[in-house]
């Protein structure tokens, strides 16, 4: 399928912040993929947790499979628009760069430590890994990607960072909207998170197919799989059961998006930007997505043994963050920074960047006195 007139073109594109020559064989967007791949900071990503912390488990999904399946769900939304599927996946991989350790705990947990000093915003911290903080090329600080793919990194952002940022930061202010790549990219991960965390929530115990019945979107699919194949395993079923929904949220989110989009005939990805929300699901579609959405969080993410484990996630990554700030020479002597203005955002740098493992390893370093 060709692109669409209102797909991010390579050729096109905004550019790099420091001046590459073009690369034979692999477009721009392709380049940025690839150099998103072979970063520390993705690799990081596979021992990185959202819902469950990685050593309860090696069958949950970690930030890494993650961020795959947001890859896998948003290229195929892409293909169906004639979007740019390599920007897509590039913003989809990269999205969650930023995640401290121990999922939203650790990030609330940061941004507290961090208020004096600017606070800390996860999707600011995922543009600020690619930016700046991977050192692996010669000329420059970060992946050095194109303008397209940091444009779709950075979903949210506050006012004060928006103004800091410069042309990533603009539409933030301005109330313009990212290519229809970044907000694709966007919707895939609502879609992946809802419905993993409804798989991953029930193969620990902590949902019960019976509470999932109060879930329309749920509850339909699943009754329709018992139909079909009556005394179907609970395994399979509930499998059988997220994949319908899945590709019922995808065929939905394609649709609405291909009227929205015939409506504001948008001719560039520049008339994409100008226009309202273009990516979107249909009015009754998004109230089921929402309905599972508060389900997940009354019923898992506040389940009293995910709270458990993110109360002592919190006490990690704080106490972590104290010790340090109390004593910068316990960093290690690539993570300690001169000037002592710049220590608190080393800090939070180091800590955001750790696992979950390291992160539980790095405090019993510091606070058991057998360990060393
Ligand atoms: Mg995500």
């Amino acid at each position: 399928m060709p692109l669409a007139p209102y797909a991010a073109d390579p050729v096109r594109s905004r550019g790099r912040r420091v001046h590459e020559p073009p690369t034979q064989g692999r477009t721009e967007f392709q380049r940025d993929r690839d150099r998103i791949v072979h970063s520390g900071a993705f690799r990081r990503l596979e021992y990185k947790t959202q819902v469950f912390v990685n050593h309860e488990g090696d069958m949950f999904r970690t930030r890494l499979t993650h961020s795959i399946e947001v890859a896998q769900i948003a290229r195929s939304i892409a293909r169906q628009l004639g979007l740019n599927e390599d920007l897509v996946e590039a913003v989809s991989l990269a999205h969650d760069l930023g995640h401290t350790p121990f999922g939203h705990a650790g990030q609330d947990a940061l941004n507290e430590c961090m208020r004096p000093w600017g606070g800390f915003e996860h999707n600011v911290q995922s543009l600020r890994v690619v930016d700046r903080l991977e050192q692996r090329y010669g000329a420059f600080d970060g992946l050095n990607l194109s303008f397209e793919t940091r444009e779709g990194i950075l979903k949210h952002c506050s006012v004060e960072n928006a103004r800091r940022l410069g042309d990533v930061g603009e539409r933030f202010l301005m109330g313009r909207r990212p290519s229809l790549e970044a907000q694709i990219a966007n919707l895939a991960d609502e879609i992946a998170y809802n419905n993993h965390d409804v798989d991953d929530g029930l193969r620990s115990g902590l949902l019960s197919l019976r509470q999932l019945d109060e879930v329309e979107l749920f509850e339909r699919h699943a009754a329709e799989v018992r139909h079909e194949f009556p005394g179907i395993a609970a395994r399979r079923m509930i499998h059988e059961t997220v994949r319908r929904m899945i590709n019922e949220l995808v065929l939905d989110l394609v649709a609405e998006t291909r009227r929205r989009v015939r409506e504001a005939a948008p001719d560039s990805v520049d008339a994409v930007r100008s226009a309202p929300a273009l990516a979107a699901f249909s009015a009754p579609m998004r109230e089921r997505s929402n309905q599972l959405k508060h389900f997940l969080t009354g019923n898992l993410y506040r389940h009293y043994r995910v709270t458990r484990m993110t109360a002592k996630a919190r006490r990690v990554v704080c106490e972590l963050f104290e010790a340090f700030a109390a004593e910068p020479r316990l960093l290690p002597p690539d993570h300690q920074a001169a000037d002592p203005e710049q220590r608190p955002r080393v800090i939070a740098d180091y800590i955001a960047g750790m696992t979950d493992r390291y992160a539980i390893r790095e405090h019993r370093r510091l606070f058991a006195l057998d360990e060393t």
